[in-house]
């Protein structure tokens, strides 16, 4: 039969994201290990990095977490009433003000803040809403990443302005590492850990002590014990990526995202002919070229067919090629007539005894392997959940 006039078929979907819930399972429990004594945070913003937010908390709960982080009061809103979790969660950055209402209502959120105004404003909120309890907050220093915090010398201000403020509770003191996964930055998180370690120090002269400090992400809690204190906050590590490629200390994750598809068609090509957009890819010889319906608006960067990305089919390596298009990409099956239409692709993942991971394509993207789970698009591609 002529693969050219084979035609799409209807069994959708096309493409899908599987996630493993074991895998998430596994590593929360795995992380637990590690952080002990210290807490395990799991941090589910950004939809748990594509896993699903949900989903992903209780799985890692399930594992061993016992806190959860999350970027956004709506996020925080999600877990709680949405998923029904009971764990504390952890909001990780300074809400807009006017969301602190939403803040104070929800059950054992905590809220971090880190400018006199929030700090003013939570209060306000916390009494309107005539909490039983004072609303725990986290004070966050910025001891060097220099995204959000209070400055280490407004830190102790700041403590003292909370303590004295009716319907707070100062529960945590906190900063964020810049650079915890990298050796080659060691003498930089030990600088930020001493920095705030002093800031700790001043407050405590002060007769202020925050029951729970925090600083370790998945990079500090793998490589970096001292930074361990009371509670660890893990995202990528939960996720199974080591947060930088071959990091000997991951060794144990599970990733729990593969991204799949079917082929959608199958053509000879000429030698000397061009694939896609722009005629990026000459076809050296004849070659049989599969196509794959999902492209750069389903989070597969255009890029990838023209950096030497490979996908794999019927358990073999093969190269995308030409640009990715919008919702479609092609790749270079050589001269394998074996290859048909609604074969299995992992963009991805695991498939006979090959793996390509997520670090595999930010390196030739010259990125990292979060933006890659993260940009599969939550509209376009659905997720399929493996059971714990
Ligand atoms: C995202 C985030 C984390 C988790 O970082 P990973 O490197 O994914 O473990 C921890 N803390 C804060 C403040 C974050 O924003």
């Amino acid at each position: 039969m002529d693969k050219a006039v084979e035609v799409h078929p209807d069994d959708r979907p096309y493409a899908w994201a599987e996630v493993d819930l074991g895998a998430i399972e596994h590593n929360a429990s795995l992380l637990a290990e590690r952080a002990r004594p210290a807490q395990l945070c799991a941090v589910v913003k950004g939809w748990a990095y594509g896993h699903g937010t949900i989903r992903a908390a209780t799985a890692a709960v399930a594992g061993g977490a016992t806190w959860l982080g999350v970027a956004l009061v709506n996020e925080a809103t999600d877990v709680r009433v949405r998923g029904q979790l009971s764990e504390p969660i952890l909001i990780l950055a300074e809400p807009p003000h006017r969301q602190l209402g939403d803040v104070a209502r929800l059950d054992g959120v905590r809220v971090t803040l880190y400018t006199a105004e929030g700090i003013r404003a939570a209060a306000k909120a916390a009494r309107e809403v005539g909490r039983d309890t004072p609303l725990p907050v986290h004070l966050k220093v910025d001891t060097g990443m220099h995204r959000v915090g209070a400055a280490p010398q407004s830190a102790l201000h700041l403590a003292e302005l909370v303590t004295a403020s009716e319907g707070l509770e100062l529960e945590g003191l906190w900063t964020h590492l810049a650079a915890s996964e990298d050796p080659a930055h060691d003498d930089y998180t030990a600088r930020q850990l001493q920095c705030f370690d002093a800031v700790r120090e001043r407050l405590a002269a002060a007769g202020i002590r925050p029951p729970i400090v925090h600083a370790a992400n998945s990079g500090a809690v793998l490589a970096h014990p001292e930074a361990r204190y009371d509670l660890v906050r893990c995202g990528i590590a939960l996720y199974g990526i080591p947060p930088r490629p071959r990091m000997p200390e991951a060794a144990g994750l599970r990733p729990a995202m593969a991204l799949k598809a079917r082929v959608s068609y199958v053509k000879r090509v000429a030698a000397g002919e061009p694939i896609s957009y722009g005629l990026h890819h000459v076809c050296e010889q004849p070659t049989v070229v599969a196509t794959v319906p999902i492209g750069y608006y389903d989070g597969v960067p255009r890029q990838l067919g023209l950096v030497g990305g490979e996908v794999l089919v019927r358990g073999v390596r093969r190269r995308v090629v030409g640009a990715v298009t919008m919702d479609q990409l092609m790749v270079d099956c050589d001269s394998d007539e074996s290859v048909h239409i609604r074969d299995e692709v992992v963009l991805f993942g695991s498939q006979g005894g090959e793996t390509i991971s997520a670090w595999e394509w930010a390196e030739r993207l010259d990125t990292i392997a979060y933006e890659i789970v993260c940009r599969v698009a939550i509209n376009r591609v659905p997720r399929r959940y493996l059971p714990a």
